[in-house]
Parts: structure tokens; sequence; C-alpha cells
């Protein structure tokens, strides 16, 4: 049986591809989408918003109105509406996928303190190539170690709130953790003026915006006389929807509690 679907920021620039992933998926099937009270899309139909055609799913402005349809809630959308609907999907029994970005201190530690009561993916990427480079990371990381300096460059489009992103940042949180380092004292994110020489704990983050890139990240680790770089490209926003609507379909039925992109792709 396909998962009961229901995509909350459906308009957005994630939400249109999550509606076509869906269409798409044996797995899963779209029963609700949601969008933010003042939008002006509410009433439309989500296929014809997608590009795909009438799918009979009527995009509504409160998640509550359509909460006997779905058994899982994806959400891309921003930081304070993912709070409230992982305390919405804990109360009413359904599981959350979640790929907003950007949680401050507080709103993460808001959204942990619901991570027994639902079953919940969370996740800063849902590419299949990016989890796979995390394990790529840890082995190189595992064997360079203290040798080598370490340096994340990422770059995404003109729109993205957020800096560095949440990809780059889980990216550094692999390495420092196979390295025993806490990120959060040897991160370093971004370089100007008299800096001094690097030191070699330190994890360095750069940050690129521009045009219509959907997200790129390399990742650098530098000796002497030698330099290995892991880089993954996303070249449309499709890598990321068609992994979290796998991720929804496997989410369905598992026990409470959080769950990473990892363990659906059995990594
Ligand atoms: P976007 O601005 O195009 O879309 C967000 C949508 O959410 C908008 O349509 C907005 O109206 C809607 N929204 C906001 N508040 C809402 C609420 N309370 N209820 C319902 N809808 C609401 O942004 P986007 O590019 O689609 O990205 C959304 C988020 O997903 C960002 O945090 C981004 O960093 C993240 N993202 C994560 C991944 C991943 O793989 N984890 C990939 C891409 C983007």
């Amino acid at each position: 049986m396909p998962t009961n679907i229901a995509v909350t920021g459906a308009a957005g620039r994630m939400g249109r591809m999550l509606i076509e992933a869906i269409a798409i998926s044996k797995d899963a099937v779209l029963t609700a989408a949601i969008e933010r009270l003042e939008s002006s899309l509410i009433g439309v139909d989500s296929g014809e918003l997608a590009g795909l055609g009438k799918n009979g799913v009527v995009i509504v402005d409160d998640i509550n109105a359509v909460k006997s349809r779905f058994d899982v809630l994806i959400d891309f959308t921003a930081p304070q509406a993912t709070v409230a609907n992982t305390q919405f999907c804990a109360e009413h029994g359904k599981g959350i996928v979640i790929g907003t970005t950007g949680f401050s201190a507080e709103e993460q530690a808001s959204l942990e303190s619901y991570y027994t009561q639902l079953p919940i993916i969370k996740a800063a990427n849902y590419s299949t190539g990016v989890n796979l480079s995390l394990k790529l990371l840890e082995i190189a990381a595992k064997a360079l170690g203290d040798d080598v300096d370490i340096e994340i460059v990422e770059a995404h489009h003109r729109h993205k709130v957020d800096a560095p992103s949440g990809t780059a940042l889980a990216m550094g949180e692999a390495i420092a953790s196979t390295l025993n380092r806490d990120l959060s004292t040897v991160a370093v994110y971004g370089r100007e003026g008299q800096i001094g020489a690097r030191e070699r704990e330190t994890i360095g983050f750069a940050t690129v915006r521009g045009g219509d890139v959907v997200g790129d990240h390399t990742i650098m680790f530098m000796a002497d006389g030698e330099r290995l770089e892991i880089t993954h490209k996303a070249s449309s926003r499709m890598a990321f929807a068609r992994g979290a609507v796998r991720a929804a379909a496997w989410l369905m039925g598992k026990k409470r509690g959080v769950y990473s992109m990892r363990d659906v792709l059995g990594l």
C-alpha cells in the first residue's frame, strides 16, 4: 500500500518538486497539500501548480483541516513552521520528514523535545550522493586525520537565506565527530584581515551565493604535497525530493524516534 503523504510548503521550490516526485513514486500518494495562511495559492490544485495537470489535491492553509487524510508529513518550509508542524504530528500520531534548515539553537532544542514522541527523519540533505559522501568523508577523515587541513566550500542560489548550508554543517559534523573534535569550537566561518596562521584543528567553511546554483559542496583535505577533494554537485532539486519521498515511505509504520537518511539508505 502506498503511504498517504501531505506536503507543507507545497508552493515552494521544494514543495513543487515534492509533488512531482510523489506523482512518479510507486510507494507514495499525495493526499494533502498545505501552504502558509496568506498564500495567494490557497485553493489552487497542487498538481496544476507543479505543472503536472490536475491531481484533485487542493492547497489548504490549515493542517487541521486535512489531518485525517495523511500518515506522514513532508516539511520543507521555515524553522518556526517546522517546529509547530512537528508538535502537530506528535499530537496526532503522524510521522514527519523534515527538510527545513537554518534552525537557531532554541528552535533546534524545541524540535528535539519531540524526538521521542513520533517517528521523525531530519536531514540537511536528502540526496543519495550527499549521504554517501558523508560516509566517504568519515573514511577520509579517519585515514588522513590530523595530518591535513580541512576546508569546506559550498555554493547555492541567490535566494538561500541561511549560511553555511545545513549540508556543509552536517559534513563538518561528520568530520569533526570522526576526529573527536567539537565542531562548535573548531569551526571557522569565513576569514578577513590579519587572521594569523591556520591552526591544524580548525575546520574552515566558505560560502558562495549566486544565480541558480542548486547546491555544490567541496571538502578539501590538504596536506603538504597532496590534496584530496570530495565534491558533490546537485543539478536539480529532484535529487532531494526523491530522497525525501523515499524517506517518507520508509518511515511509515516505524517506531517513535529520530532516524537519519543513512538509516533509510542502509549506509
Ligand atoms: P521556498 O521559500 O521556495 O519554499 C518554502 C515554502 O514554505 C514557501 O512556499 C512558503 O510559503 C512555505 N511556508 C512558510 N511557512 C509556512 C507555514 N507556516 N505553513 C505552510 N507553508 C509555509 O524555499 P525552498 O527552497 O523550497 O526551501 C525550503 C527549506 O528547505 C529551506 O530551509 C531550505 O534550506 C531547505 N532545503 C532542504 C533540502 C534538503 O535536502 N534537506 C533541500 C533543499 C532545500
